[in-house]
């Protein structure tokens, strides 16, 4: 791979460390030629560490090494961007991130939505919500809300309008993340079962 390492003329390119699975970004740091070579060679992120001034293998001294998944390359070849598997938290201070975050797999928009039915959960006697109504009907009646909404999908599934069959998904999945909540499981959990099974 070509790499600029001059761009600085300290012979160090940035290197953004991210997780292969989660894509939290872990943590920055930079790497000069040897440092680049030896990642390679050894599938152990090594950094040039410009506080230590020699090669820095990361976890050399915790055991919490990132584990090389891939390298690319920036658009001008001046940064790189290396996803890992990391064996346990990265920063030094503990933390999962160098940012004091959590290296939890989230689902974007899914995640979101399911920090609000958590919420609501939590908040059972808020009058105005469905979701909290059917939280106080209990386990059954949302399995059954389940139910009834696969069943919907199923239907519209045998027909060709579209907008049917997405809004009865929609509804099917929703109700679905209210069972998972109300059984007191995280979409994760079911990822989980999912990526054991792969
Ligand atoms: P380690 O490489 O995990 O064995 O840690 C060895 C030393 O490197 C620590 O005591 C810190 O001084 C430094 N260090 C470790 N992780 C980080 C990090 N994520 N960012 C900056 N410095 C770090
Ligand atoms: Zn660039
Ligand atoms: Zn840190
Ligand atoms: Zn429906």
């Amino acid at each position: 791979m070509e790499i600029n390492f001059n761009k600085n003329n300290d012979g160090l390119v940035p290197a953004i460390i991210q997780d292969a699975l989660t894509k939290n970004v872990l943590m920055l740091g930079f790497m000069n030629e040897e440092a680049y070579r030896k990642t390679v060679d050894t599938k152990k992120v090594t950094f040039f560490s410009r506080t230590k001034k020699r090669l820095w293998t990361k976890g050399e001294e915790s055991g919490n090494f990132l584990n090389l998944v891939d390298i690319k390359n920036d658009c001008d070849k001046d940064t790189l961007l290396i996803t890992v598997d990391p064996v346990g938290p990265t920063c030094h201070k503990g933390d999962d991130t160098c940012w004091a975050q959590n290296n939890a797999q989230t689902f974007g928009f899914l995640t979101e939505l399911e920090n609000v039915i958590q919420n609501r959960k939590e908040n059972q006697d808020d009058s105005k919500s469905y979701v909290a109504s059917l939280f106080r009907k209990g386990i059954n009646k949302v399995a059954q809300k389940v139910g009834e909404e696969a069943v919907e999908v199923v239907i519209e599934a045998k027909d060709d309008n579209e907008k049917l069959f997405l809004d009865e998904s929609a509804d099917l999945l929703f109700h679905y993340l209210i069972l998972l909540q109300a059984k007191g499981y995280k979409l994760n959990d079911i990822v989980e079962v999912l990526k054991d099974r792969h």
